[in-house]
């Protein structure tokens, strides 16, 4: 069932987005994507057991553990989604456009699973711009025929709370370092295969590299013009920023 609703809202011929299959392996990385369709909303991901776990936060994720942010579950999404960035064209399903805002790991605090299933799921977040313990908690509705799809994300006290936290002064992409206008202008982002994923940032590349059944080629261009792997060509400094990096992983 993980993927079916997201196939049967969205017509491959016309939108970017993948389309995607179930993983296997069960990597936790996180990813949220600011989504300006309809209503400008910040789409929460987590990835578990081989989709997407998604929340539609419409104020987005707050490190300001005084704000409790509305989050309504929605329909697993595939792990090839994790670095959709472009526009999602008219008279489709979520049409507008997509950033990557935020990116990086997960870590369950107790059993994902049995923390999902009783609506607390406690999680601790390393990522760019998130970062420390949060909480997804489902909400118990009174309403009669509530699907039960409303939660709160809310950030728990610690050493990375933030309580000025301002989202809108985050507008960029972590992935491409652009603003949510940046992306809605240029024609280029809407095409997966694209160039510009010679433009995602260093240091991004692990989170993206092992995502996805249609992996974006991370190529760039030499002195001549001709396409380069640019891990063919790893330089000295490269190497190191590399180690330096699995350091920090391992810490
Ligand atoms: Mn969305």
């Amino acid at each position: 069932m993980a993927l079916e609703e997201y196939k049967k809202k969205r017509r491959f011929n016309e939108t970017p987005e993948p389309e995607g299959k179930l993983e296997r392996g069960d990597q936790r990385r996180f990813v949220v994507q600011k989504h300006r369709a309809s209503h400008l909303h910040y789409d929460f991901r987590l990835e578990m057991d081989g989709v997407l776990k998604s929340w539609a936060v419409p104020k987005g994720p707050s490190l300001n553990p005084g704000d409790k942010r509305l989050a309504m579950q929605v329909e697993d999404h595939p792990v090839s989604y994790f670095h959709f960035e472009g526009k999602i064209p008219e008279d489709n399903y979520g049409a507008g456009t997509v950033m990557v805002w935020d990116m990086g790991t997960w870590e369950p605090l107790g059993d994902a699973r049995e923390m999902l299933n009783k609506g607390d799921l406690k999680f601790r977040l390393h990522g760019e711009k998130l970062n420390g313990e949060f909480v997804l908690a489902r909400m118990r509705s009174r309403r009669p025929g509530s699907k039960g799809t409303e939660w709160l994300l809310i950030k728990k006290k610690d050493e990375a709370m933030q309580p000025g936290f301002d989202i809108d002064k985050l507008d960029y992409s972590v992935l491409t370092q652009r603003s949510l206008k940046e992306i809605a202008g240029d024609e280029g982002s809407a095409e997966w295969e694209s160039n510009r994923k010679a433009r995602v940032k260093r240091g991004a590349e692990w989170l993206v590299k092992s995502s996805g059944d249609r992996k974006p080629k991370l190529t760039t261009k030499d002195t001549k013009g001709h396409k380069v792997q640019t891990g063919d060509r790893k330089t000295q400094e490269q190497k190191k920023s590399s180690v330096k990096k699995k350091s920090r992983r391992a810490a």
